[in-house]
Parts: C-alpha cells; structure tokens; sequence
C-alpha cells in the first residue's frame, strides 16, 4: 500500500473524481477547495427555504454516473435517486408555438412526422448513428488521454473515422436529414453544451443527440448538488480528506518536481499534485514562467465555451406552462451565436433557459412557491454590472411572461445574480468562463491542453479544459483518465 501523498486543487466533480481513484488505489489524498463547500460549478445555494443548483442541471448520460459509482462497489441508487423527466424539456419558438419534447421514443417519432412528414424514417438513421457514434466515443474515445496522436492511430478510430463523421459539421450532417427549422433547432440544441456552435462542432457530437432522445433527461431527487453529496461521501469512505478554504496560492518546486503546495494559511507536502481547477488558472498564477507549458497568448487563442449571467430567483405562486427544462429559442439563434464567438458583445435579442426544478421536486421551494433559474449564454470576458444585469433581467422575464402567460415579475421574492465576476473570483474562471474548453475541431483529443505536465515530473490537470471536454459526465471520467496516468508514471507498490 502506497503512503504518497496526493494533493488534489479543486473539488469539482473532475477533482473528487482523480481523488476517489487515487484513494482507492491505496494514495493518501487531501483535496483542497478554496470555497467553504464542494462541487465547484455544480455547488448549491440555499436562501429562505429555496435550493438551487447553482450551474449544471441536466443529468445527462446517466450510464457515465452508474459506471462511476460502480467502479467503487457502489450504485447511484446508494446516495440518490433518480426520476426521468416526461417531457424531457420544453422549447418556445415563438407565441402559441412551443414544442413539447416527449421522453417516450415512439411519441418522439410521431412529433418528427408531424414536423415532417417522412422524417420519422430518416430520424430512425440518424439516431442508428449517434448509438454508434456514443458506444465509440463515450466508451472509448473519452478515455484516451490524449497524450499524442498515435493514441488515436488504431484500426479501431481508423476505420471509424468515416462513420463518425469526424471532420464534417454537425450543422451540414442534420440538415442532410431534416429540413424543418425546428427539428433542425432541436437537434442542434444538445450542441450548445459543448461550447461551440453547430458550424464548428464535428458531427461525431450527434452522440449528443442519442443521450437526449434516447437516454433521456434525468433528476437526481435533490437536485445535482446530491451527486456532489454522493460523490464526497464515497471519497470520505475511501480515505480522502477534503480541506475547505484553503485556496491554494503557490506551488513551490524542488528542481522540476513540486515538493509543496502553499495556501492562504497553511502549505502541504506533495508527493504527485492533481489540478482540478482551470488549466489556466494553475499554469499562469501558481506556477513560475519555466514550469508552464503554454502561453498567456495560446489561452488567448483557445475557444471558451460561453460564460453566463444567471438569475436565482424565489417566485411566489405557483408558474403555468413550464416544464423542469424550458428553452426560450424565440429569437434568431445565428444572431446570439455571432454575439458569443464571431464579435463578442452583449447581445441585443438574446436566447435563454430556465430552470424550474420545484416542478419536479417540492421540497425544493416552499410551499405554493417556484425556485427558477434563467440563464443567458454570454461571450467570455464581458464584464456585467448592475446596469447590464437589470437590463437583461427586464428583458427577458417580459418575453417569459409573454411566452407563458405568467406574470413571474410580480411575484419576485428574492433575485439573486451570477455572472463573469463571479465566475472569476469564485473559480479563477479564464475570462469567466462557464463551462471550460469548447469541443471544436481544433480542440477534441489530442489538440486539448495537456493533462501530463512535461514540465514538472510530478503534476497532473484534471477537468473542464482538458480531456475530454465540459459537462458533468466528462468531468467524471477526466478524474477516472488523468488517475490512470499517474497510475502509469508513479508506481507505487
Ligand atoms: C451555469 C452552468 C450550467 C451548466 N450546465 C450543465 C448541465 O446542465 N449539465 C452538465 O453536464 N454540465 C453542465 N455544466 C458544466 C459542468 O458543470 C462543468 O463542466 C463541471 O462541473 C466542471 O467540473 P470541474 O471539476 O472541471 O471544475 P469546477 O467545478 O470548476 O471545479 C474546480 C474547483 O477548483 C476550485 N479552485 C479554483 N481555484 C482554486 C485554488 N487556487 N485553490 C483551491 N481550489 C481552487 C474551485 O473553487 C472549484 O471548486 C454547466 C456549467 C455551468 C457553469
């Protein structure tokens, strides 16, 4: 049994990830979080009898969670449970226009022929192809490194290369099936967690579109924060010690190797270190010049997934005609889409979604009330201000109460705002960045930032900027993928 000593920066879900299998493998781990709870993105707010998930809320992938838990002897069903949302989400393109996406497959396919005549057939294809797309890119792919491309040259990704449309845009491959604008939207939408637009995202990603229609959209009971609960009672059971408000400040060398890691107040013995906060953040602010691998100006040519305003607000009264999930694509998608990557400025007509999780889970608000969460998608690096923040709320709770027939800014208990400055001083979020690295092109596998330092013999990076991308599953399986490298480098019996 191994006495290393592991120090793991950040508990997000990609840090608590490489934890619990350091832990298990017999590696003595502390995590050190910077803020007083867990879960980094996905932490939670609790204000006068409101819960909210304060980032992600879709549990996409369900199998990603389950294969987890069972790495360790464990279900999902041990820490939380699960509910399936019928209908899936919501989406509003418009006044008395509002599509209602069923969670059963046949009625799925009996919306596409009332779309579309004849696409129901069609659809069936598509979605034979995102099944194979998902069964080699998520049970594959994702857990290659990406240390180099010679992982990918394989007959296996060889010969796959065509049928998973690698180098063809998902924007031209859906509309090589459906003509319909809003079947197009539809099926673009599962796209926009990536990062990127449909334009630049590869058409491998309509894996993306298997786990909407046919995995389906799940609720852990409790909202997302019970995964975090979950998955820091399973670290704590293998050992792992997590240490809240100690944000780490310098990561002091010895030669190449990192001999220690230094907080606000205190300073910690490392045998390997994981960094589970932004890339960016750990290369350019706690590490000197010689030990980083890449430049201020390589950040500043990445393509970021949005960052985003947020909205938490306690509403009095029980909301009509919305859904758990509800998108407001209501406005020309292009037009915010240019606003985001092409010219970055707050956009005049944006799209937004909200969040309605006391639609599924009462004890959520209290009661006769709604915990609504309104996010807008915005380009990283804008700085919001009071002025901004009012604008958009204003704007957008008309169109919502347009749309649905609500009258939500009558009923305000409480509003509370989240946007780019928060993103940077809670995370140390690149240019407050919501959810890291977009999945383009240029940046899948092998062409992501590194997660085996070549600069310093003994540090790893975990999460949202490296592989294999944003979201929660791919979190998960970064902390499984970077734990099996230093498996590889540090052996340890
Ligand atoms: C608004 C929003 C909505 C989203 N929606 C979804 C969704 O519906 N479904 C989905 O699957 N994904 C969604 N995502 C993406 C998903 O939440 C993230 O990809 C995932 O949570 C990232 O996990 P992580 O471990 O990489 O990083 P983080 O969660 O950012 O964890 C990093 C941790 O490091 C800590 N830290 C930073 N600096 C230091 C330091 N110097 N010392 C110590 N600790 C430090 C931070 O406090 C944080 O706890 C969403 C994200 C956001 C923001």
């Amino acid at each position: 049994m191994s006495n290393k000593k592991v120090i793991v920066i950040g508990s997000g879900f990609a840090g608590i990830s490489a934890a619990s299998f350091l832990a298990k493998a017999g590696y003595d781990v502390t995590v050190l979080e910077k803020l007083d709870t867990p879960g980094g993105r996905a932490r939670q707010l609790i204000r006068d009898g409101f819960t909210f998930d304060m980032g992600p809320s879709w549990y996409w992938m369900p199998d990603i969670f389950e294969r987890y838990f069972e790495q360790f002897g464990k279900k999902t069903s041990d820490y939380y449970e699960l509910i399936r949302l019928d209908p899936s989400y919501s989406i509003f393109f418009g006044k008395n226009n509002e599509m209602l996406v069923p969670a059963n497959l046949d009625e799925f396919y009996a919306m596409f022929e009332k779309y579309e005549p004849g696409s129901s057939v069609r659809l069936r294809k598509f979605l034979k192809e995102s099944a194979y797309k998902y069964d080699v890119g998520v049970k594959d792919f994702v857990f290659r490194p990406g240390n180099s491309v010679a992982e990918f040259i394989d007959p296996r990704v060889i010969k796959s290369v065509f049928n998973l449309h690698m180098f063809q845009s998902i924007a031209k491959y859906i509309r090589k099936y459906f003509k319909h604008p809003e079947l197009i939207k539809l099926l673009e939408f599962p796209v926009l967690f990536l990062g990127a637009t449909p334009q630049n995202t590869p058409a491998l990603y309509s894996l993306m579109n298997y786990a909407d229609i046919t995995l389906g959209t799940w609720y852990p009971k409790g909202g997302m924060y019970s995964i975090v609960k979950g998955m820091v009672s399973l670290a704590e059971e293998l050992g792992v010690k997590f240490e809240y408000n100690q944000e780490v400040t310098k990561l002091i060398m010895n030669g190449n190797n990192i001999q220690k890691v230094r907080t606000k107040s205190s300073e910690f013995v490392a045998d390997i270190v994981v960094g589970g906060a932004d890339y960016h953040h750990i290369e350019q602010h706690l590490l000197d010049a010689p030990f980083r691998m890449y430049s201020e100006s390589y950040w500043d040519k990445r393509v970021l997934a949005p960052s985003s305003i947020l909205y938490y607000i306690g509403v009095k009264g029980k909301l009509k005609n919305i859904q758990h999930h509800t998108l407001f694509f209501d406005a020309p998608f292009e037009t915010h889409a240019k606003d985001i990557y092409e010219n970055p400025k707050w956009p005049d007509m944006p799209l937004f979604y909200t969040s309605c999780a006391s639609k599924t889970d009462p004890d959520c608000a209290p009661e006769g009330c709604e915990n609504m969460v309104f996010l807008i998608p915005v380009a990283p690096g804008l700085k919001e201000d009071k002025l901004i923040l009012d604008k958009y709320f204003k704007m957008i709770t008309a169109r919502f109460d347009a749309l649905t027939g609500n009258d939500i800014s009558s009923n305000i208990i409480f509003r509370q705002d989240y946007g780019y400055s928060n993103f940077v001083e809670d995370y140390n979020s690149l240019k407050g960045n919501a959810y890291g690295l977009a999945n383009t092109i240029m940046q899948t596998a092998f062409l992501k930032p590194k997660m085996v330092s070549r600069k310093v013999g003994n540090l790893y990076y975990t999460g949202q900027l490296t592989t294999p991308g944003p979201g929660v599953p791919p979190s998960l399986i970064s902390g499984e993928v970077v734990s099996r490298e230093i498996f590889k480098r540090h052996h340890h019996n």
